[in-house]
């Protein structure tokens, strides 16, 4: 299981989640998160960063 989540949200838009429990919800319009860091490795894999644990998990687009 990774450390950050990330799933839809019902009402549209993403959220995030990490083990420490931070959180946080994405529309779709909105392009920067406020509470993690989305980093692209290359084409297909990013790599998201939680700022206040410092956490991190990569993911496949
Ligand atoms: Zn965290």
């Amino acid at each position: 299981m990774d450390k950050i989540d990330m799933y839809p949200h019902p009402d549209g838009g993403w959220v995030m989640a990490c083990a420490c429990g931070i959180s946080e919800l994405h529309k779709r319009d909105e392009k920067y998160w406020s509470l993690f860091d989305l980093r692209w490795l290359d084409n297909y894999r990013y790599r998201i960063s939680c700022r206040s644990c410092g956490q991190s998990s990569d993911h496949a687009a």
